[in-house]
């Protein structure tokens, strides 16, 4: 039995003391759910005093990304060791506003967020592989965008990233991890991925696990969907078989909105 987790992803919002008024409202608004994970992934400047007022709660702490070396003449990176020492036990991996797509043109999409930090398949697989060995759990983002759906190539290109990520990775290690479907046309758009649609390729990036390592290890993995949950279409989609969870951006900024969404799950 999997356990849910409903994570929010801050991006770069809230000043340290804004954060740290936000958590303390969640730790009155949240409610008792036994079968979930509750995740906040604030910006690096508000981890540590994110993580003194989540002391004693059962809310977790996360990043939202993380470089795959120690240590060293890396200005501007941080490590897993360090995200670990302040406490945080999840990290975003290849979100789509940090992944590049070089030399593919992306008509329906803003350049200048789409191409900032140049993420590939490569520095993933990377990433993920240094947050494992430093006991930190990658949530590992994956998704088309739309001019990709409107190809037709979605599903190749999803299960692409998802070998792609894995690979080198132990069934050990790939059965902790999370896999986040996030359609990067429904990201900050108000536009939600159909419940239906959203399940099956979370059930097929869970059968792209299972055809790399077997079932033992895919039925351990969870997949949450991302891309604009809020309270008003949470229930619908966390109610899908093949969907543990969600990675919440906008709506994750309000205690009541994210407290509503952790409420969504049966
Ligand atoms: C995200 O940033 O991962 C995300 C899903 O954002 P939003 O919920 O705002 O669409």
């Amino acid at each position: 039995m999997r356990r849910y987790l409903i994570a929010g992803n801050w991006k770069m919002n809230k000043l340290t003391s804004e954060a740290v008024a936000l958590v303390n409202e969640l730790k009155r608004s949240l409610p008792a759910k036994k079968n979930v994970d509750v995740l906040v992934c604030p910006t690096y400047t508000s981890l540590y005093p994110v993580k003194s007022v989540l002391e004693g709660s059962n809310i977790l702490l996360g990043a939202q990304d993380v470089f795959w070396k120690e240590s060293g003449a890396y200005t501007s990176q941080i490590s897993p060791s360090m995200l670990k020492d302040v406490g945080v036990t999840y990290v975003i991996i290849g979100h789509s506003e940090t992944r590049g797509r070089f030399g593919v043109p992306e008509p329906d999409f803003d350049e200048t967020i789409l191409k900032h930090f140049g993420e590939s398949d490569e520095t993933v697989n990377r990433k993920a592989k240094a947050a494992l060995s430093a006991g930190l759990i990658p949530i590992i983002c994956v998704g088309e965008t739309l001019s990709e759906r409107k190809e037709g190539i979605s599903d190749g290109l999803i299960a692409e990233q998802v070998k792609k990520a894995l690979d080198g990775i132990s069934g050990e290690d790939v059965a902790k991890l999370v896999f986040a479907y996030e359609p990067v046309w429904a990201i900050g758009t108000g536009e939600t991925c159909e419940s239906d649609e959203a399940d099956r390729v979370c059930h097929l990036i869970r059968t792209t696990i299972e055809g790399l390592f077997g079932s033992a290890v895919c039925e351990q993995v969870r997949i949450q969907y991302g891309g604009s949950m809020k309270p008003s279409n949470a229930k619908d989609l966390l109610a899908k078989t093949n969907i543990d969870g969600g990675l919440i951006g906008g709506a994750s900024l309000k205690a009541g909105d994210f407290s509503a969404i952790v409420d969504a799950v049966e």
